[in-house]
């Protein structure tokens, strides 16, 4: 079968290439399926390059990644589902082909999502296996608007086809190389897509021989795509300790949460070439070992030379703000090199922080925009803390930075 993977995210704040249909064609082509992928990202003209890819490559089916719905922070909030919408009525009305849609933003409420698009099928989670059984079901003519739910198998063997996305232009508008190491995340966030699902790791010797086919093409900076690269500490180090013994010279940035680390990680991601750590930390009922355990993780990074910006969620439900007093001069202590504050937390219908804030009417002040779509498709917001007063509790602190309010990421700033 032919199939066609598009990428429509122009989001270009920065530009991020879609790895996952690039995994996706890999694992459809393994089965003999002929496969292209078309990047709208830097498109001019949206229709005009969907309908010259379709007359070229004439697929059967035609599947379209959604990397996120929107851009989950307030201020600057860009929604992204009805580009994606357009694009999806013509190329089944004026092409009159299937179209399956899949990629991480689907998560947040994969049959709302289907719908919402007009999809003929959507996977949600890991699509490189399932996309065979949409396959199938769509060669039998089984039943349309079907929601497929991706599988995370034990090992998950490392398979890409790189080269069919223009990474250099990526790079030259601000876009760095991703490449993952597992997927998913054991942690149970109440305010995160990833939270609690299944976790499956690659062979370090696969993941950096990947990283080898874009180095020999003369790429050398990576983003770690992972949720949180510590999500197994014994990993995260049998990894560095592989990619160290390669030699090869790279910078690279991560994502990491404030668990799972020990100063061996920590000097091992230098000497391989991690230049920045982004560690996540949130307020929401913690005991006071986190917050013991924050603070370590941040002195431990930074006595290992890595730059550390901290992405700090708070404002949740029953809080006071004499509590997020304290967290913040916990932070100030071990002087990480930035610190975002977000008090707008982003509802999803998935999540468990919208069933607890939906559960309790005393809360219901707090919601924004929640009128405009119960289904918490559209961009709907807990917030308690708005950023008057925010800006008010930072004391004009040069450490802090009110999240969302300009468009830029930690690896472009620091
Ligand atoms: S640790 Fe990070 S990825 Fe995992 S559930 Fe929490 S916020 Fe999500």
């Amino acid at each position: 079968m032919k199939v066609l993977l598009i990428n429509p995210n122009r989001f270009q704040s920065p530009p991020v290439p879609p790895i996952g249909i690039e995994y996706v064609a890999s694992s459809l082509e393994e089965k003999g399926h002929e496969t292209a992928i078309l990047d709208l990202c830097f498109s001019g003209e949206v229709i005009g390059a969907v309908d010259k890819g379709i007359d070229a490559f004439r697929p059967d089916i035609v599947g379209i990644t959604v990397r996120n719905i929107d851009t989950v922070l307030f201020h600057t909030n860009e929604f992204f589902l009805d580009d994606i919408r357009a694009v999806i009525g013509h190329i089944k009305n004026t092409h009159r082909l299937s179209v399956i849609v899949g990629g991480a933003g689907i998560a947040t409420f994969p049959e709302g999502i289907c719908e919402y698009l007009d999809a003929d099928y959507t996977v949600s989670g890991p699509g490189e296996y399932v996309v065979h059984e949409v396959l199938r079901h769509f060669e039998n003519g089984m039943e349309k608007k079907k929601v497929f739910h991706g599988r995370y198998p034990a090992a998950v063997p490392c398979r890409r086809r790189p080269f069919d996305l223009s990474y250099a232009e990526y790079c030259r508008n601000g876009g760095v190389i991703g490449f993952e190491t597992h997927k998913g995340c054991s942690s149970s966030c109440i305010y995160c897509l990833e939270a609690s699902s299944g976790v499956a790791f690659k062979e370090p010797a696969d993941v950096i021989g990947e990283i080898k086919t874009f180095v020999d093409a003369g790429f050398n900076h990576f983003h770690l795509c992972d949720s949180e690269f510590n999500e197994s500490l014994e990993y995260a180090v049998d990894f560095c300790v592989a990619l160290k013994k390669t030699g090869i010279d790279i910078k690279w940035a991560v994502y990491m949460k404030p668990s799972n680390f020990n100063a061996k990680l920590f000097r091992l991601m230098k000497e391989t070439g991690v230049y920045l750590v982004t560690v996540t930390v949130d307020s929401w009922k913690k005991c006071p070992m986190y917050w013991v355990d924050v603070q370590k993780f941040l002195f431990g990074a930074k006595s290992c030379g890595l730059k550390v910006a901290v992405d700090f969620l708070t404002g949740f439900p029953y809080e006071k703000e004499s509590e997020i007093f304290e967290y913040l001069d916990i932070l100030r202590r071990p002087l990480p090199d930035s610190v975002g504050v977000n008090t707008y937390i982003r509802l999803y219908k998935s999540l468990q922080i919208t069933d607890i804030v939906t559960g309790d009417s005393a809360l219901h002040a707090h919601l924004i925009n929640e009128h405009k779509d119960p289904a918490f498709i559209k961009p709907v917001f807990y917030n308690q803390i708005p950023s008057d007063r925010l800006k008010d509790m930072l004391r004009d602190d040069p450490l802090f930075r009110i999240e969302g309010i300009e468009q830029s990421v930690n690896y472009g700033r620091i």
